[in-house]
């Protein structure tokens, strides 16, 4: 079987987010499985840069009024089909935003591009290779599934459209709608109309053959207001074709036993090398020696992240003898909060701001545990990062946290199957509780050991999700009736 893949990042090329990772392990995980995903992502500047040779598989003269190239192109073991349009995304700033963290004007139409091109694989611009399925990841490749519908050559290929975010919309004034290249009937409700704009996302899931989010507890979570935003009264109506498939890992990047990213590597059994892990990180962070716990956030610093939960309980941490680091960025406020914990606590708080893939994997392997207290969590993968490398996961009991985290309740801990602690209400007051629960179970070594060990041995692979997704797609390939 054969399935492309629409995604915006893609690791290791280029990564915002959780998205990236996903897209980047899912076409490796599928393989064994016999089927074979091939990815199609725009050519920032910064991924051409690091591809290498390429072939030209096709030229767009005129793709939604910018010219492009369709490139093929291997690289970590993925098969890539890159859209180059300089005009489109030779930027400076990042796939979404500029330099000033704003998102860009053309985004419409890049995205628009993208998913234009994709439909363009599936009806046969590449002689040598055409999916089966189409398979496309948030807003960005939300016009997937409608180009596909509006095709004018048949048969149509059944597309799967995945949720990671639902914040994250992708909705743009109707003015656009004239350049999509889309007939007049798809501006309506069973289309990309959504309250007098264009929605991405909202057509894309009007349409899709298919919906998938990343856990089981999402899908129902984004049945309601407060997590749908919007959309769940369309996702309500497509409860039927909707499955929640938790994320997996990919386990060569993320494995504490060769990580070349840590100061020492280690494994489930003998996890004694995470001293030396967690001096590295007392050095890096100019922490003081301690012999309290070490929290770590690594995280984009939202409101949705609970970022703020995590400032306001930097003075408890310290009181305690705990210390906090943080690797982030985000929100200039949040931010700022941050700067000033530190400020307060030298020695104690501290924080590196920016992105640092290596520094990520160091924190995950040195700190004692991982800070999630957020207030909504489609899958998360830094908590599955944590139960891999023994970085006990603290985290808001929501979405994806809610289906990978085994808190440690007394049965739990009798039983040893503790993975880390859950905590609700999701608010300062729950937080507390869960950090000095955190607090108590650390002061008992073996017992935060049986935690940690357990964590390691939780089954955070690609393997189960990967077949969950092709028996998803072969159900597709079975179906006649186009919705
Ligand atoms: P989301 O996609 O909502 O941001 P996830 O937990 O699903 O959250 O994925 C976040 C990914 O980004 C993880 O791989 C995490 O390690 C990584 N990450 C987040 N912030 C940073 C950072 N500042 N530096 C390095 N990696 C980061």
């Amino acid at each position: 079987m054969k399935v492309l893949s629409v995604a915006s990042e893609v690791f290791p090329l280029i990564k915002t987010g959780g998205l990236a990772d996903v897209a980047g392990a899912l076409p490796l995980a599928l393989a064994p499985l016999g089927i074979s995903m091939r990815t199609i992502m725009p050519g920032y500047t910064s991924v051409l840069e690091k591809i290498g040779a390429t072939k030209v598989v096709a030229d767009f003269p005129d793709l939604l009024g910018k010219p492009a190239r369709l490139l093929y192109a291997e690289h970590a073991g993925l098969e890539l089909y890159i859209l180059d349009s300089p005009d489109l995304y030779d930027r400076d700033g990042g796939p979404y935003v500029d330099l000033e963290g704003k998102d860009y004007i053309d985004n419409w139409q890049r995205f628009a591009a993208l998913a234009k091109a994709a439909t363009s694989i599936a009806n046969g611009i590449d002689a040598n290779w055409a999916p089966d399925i189409v398979h496309g990841h948030d807003w960005q490749a939300g016009l997937v599934p409608l180009y596909l519908k509006y095709s004018e050559v048949g048969p149509h290929t059944p597309s799967v459209l995945t949720i990671h975010n639902i914040a994250f919309q992708g909705q743009f004034s109707s003015q656009i709608f004239s350049a999509l290249d889309l007939p007049a009937a798809a501006y309506a409700v069973d289309g990309v109309e959504y309250y007098g704009d264009v929605g991405y996302l909202k057509g894309g899931l009007r349409t899709a053959w298919a919906i998938t989010t990343v856990s089981p507890t999402y899908a129902e979570e984004i049945l309601e207001p407060q997590f749908g935003m919007g959309l769940e009264g369309l996702i309500g109506e497509r409860i039927q074709d909707l499955v929640g498939i938790v994320n997996g890992i990919d386990d060569d990047v993320w494995n504490p036993e060769t990580d070349r990213h840590v100061a020492a590597t280690y494994n489930g059994v003998n996890i004694a090398n995470r001293a030396t892990n967690r001096a590295a990180l007392e050095k890096r962070f100019e922490l003081t020696p301690g012999k309290g716990p070490i929290f770590c956030v690594v995280s984009r610093l939202t409101w949705q992240k609970g970022i703020d939960l995590v400032i306001e309980a930097a003075d408890e941490i310290v009181a305690n003898g705990g210390q906090l680091i943080v690797l982030g960025s985000g929100d200039p406020v949040l931010e700022a909060g941050m700067r000033a914990a530190a400020a307060r606590h030298p020695g104690n708080v501290a924080i590196v701001f920016g992105y640092d893939e290596p520094l990520s994997h160091l924190m995950q392997a040195g700190a004692d545990a991982i800070l999630i207290p957020s207030r909504f969590e489609p899958c998360g993968l830094t908590q599955l990062y944590g139960l891999r490398y023994g970085c006990v996961p603290i985290v808001g009991r929501t979405g994806g946290l809610s289906d990978t985290i085994i808190d440690a309740n007394g049965a739990a801990l009798a039983a040893r199957v503790a993975t880390g602690i859950q905590f609700s209400p999701i608010d300062s007051h729950g937080f507390g509780q869960a950090l000095r629960r955190a607090f108590r179970l650390f002061e008992d070594r073996p017992v935060w050991d049986s935690i940690q060990k357990a964590a390691m041995k939780s089954d955070v692979s690609w393997q189960s999700s990967a077949s969950q997704y092709a028996s998803l797609y072969k159900t597709l390939l079975n179906r006649v009736a186009v919705p």
